[in-house]
């Protein structure tokens, strides 16, 4: 029988729940279509189920048991009734938001741990989507969902003109124009497989706060965040990230980032200088 695995999105989190998909084994995962071919890859991952496609009886089965890592109203009305154990991620919100209002609080867990809690397995050691990464080149992920993750353009363009070998810069046009025009090769998002091989080929990857950048530690790519409103000890990046961020008395501003920085200057990001980065990145 199969452990049912329910994480939605996105796609930071349902590469975090590869911490786990290989001691549930075998898994059926449910996730939204856009981060089914992520869910396909992860590690005891043996089927894929999409969140659009279900019917009424999709998940009327046999379950050994049901992990919800979501942990939201519409996973637990999902869980309802499926007749198997279910166990679920616990979520701190409160102390998640206690530190974001009040500056005050310890940490959650690492998300991770806090995904092995829920799964009653050990986190399995990186990588959970392997590749081979032998290559020279230097991986830049400008973009966020969110504009007060963003480290200026500008340094990510004075590090690819800094690097001596190929670089790639990962998003859209808006987010890499200044990099394209420096002929750094663009990888848009023209699919999971096309990221993954991109990836793949990269020494080291530069990134915010963002989901690609946990693919890519996934993959065992190392791996620098430069980290703004959230911080390395709120969970996401407390496993043992190689990250940088500044001890300022307004961070963490938000859980997840927003359009712009509450306070105006945004030097939780714009204080973190291109030498400093590049002291940790060159080759
Ligand atoms: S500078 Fe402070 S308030 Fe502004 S985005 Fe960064 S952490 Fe938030």
């Amino acid at each position: 029988m199969n452990s049912l695995v329910i994480r939605l999105s996105s796609l930071g989190d349902v590469v975090l729940c590869g911490a786990v998909t290989g001691g549930l084994a075998p898994v059926s995962f449910l996730t939204r279509r856009a981060w089914a071919e992520v869910a396909r890859a992860l590690p005891g991952v043996e089927e894929v189920l999409v969140w659009e496609e279900l019917s009424a009886d999709s998940l009327r089965r046999p379950w050994k048991q049901v992990i919800d890592l979501h942990a939201s109203p519409r996973s637990r009305r999902l869980c309802l009734g499926l007749g198997a154990p279910v166990r679920r991620v616990r979520r701190y919100d409160l102390r998640r938001r206690l530190r974001v209002w009040a500056k005050a609080g310890a940490p959650p867990p690492p998300v991770v741990q806090r995904y092995a809690e829920a799964a009653g397995v050990p986190v399995a050691p990186r990588p959970w989507i392997p590749a081979a990464g032998t290559g020279e080149t230097l991986g830049l992920v400008p973009g966020a969902a969110h504009a007060s993750k963003r480290w200026p353009l500008a340094r990510y363009a004075e590090l690819a003109r800094r690097w001596s070998g190929p670089v790639v810069a990962f998003g859209g046009p808006e987010e890499t124009a200044e990099l394209s025009s420096l002929g750094v090769e663009v990888i848009a998002e023209r699919g999971f497989q096309r990221t993954v091989e991109a990836l793949a080929r990269c020494r080291r990857v530069v990134g915010g706060d963002t989901g690609l950048v946990h693919l890519a530690r996934a993959m065992g790519v190392p791996t620098l965040a430069l980290l703004g409103p959230t911080t390395a000890a709120d969970g996401f990046w407390s496993d043992g990230a190689e990250v940088l961020e500044l001890d300022l008395p307004c961070r963490p501003c938000s859980l997840h980032g927003g359009p712009s920085c509450p306070i105006g200057d945004h030097l939780c990001l714009r204080g973190i200088e291109v030498e400093r980065v590049w002291q940790v990145i060159q080759p």
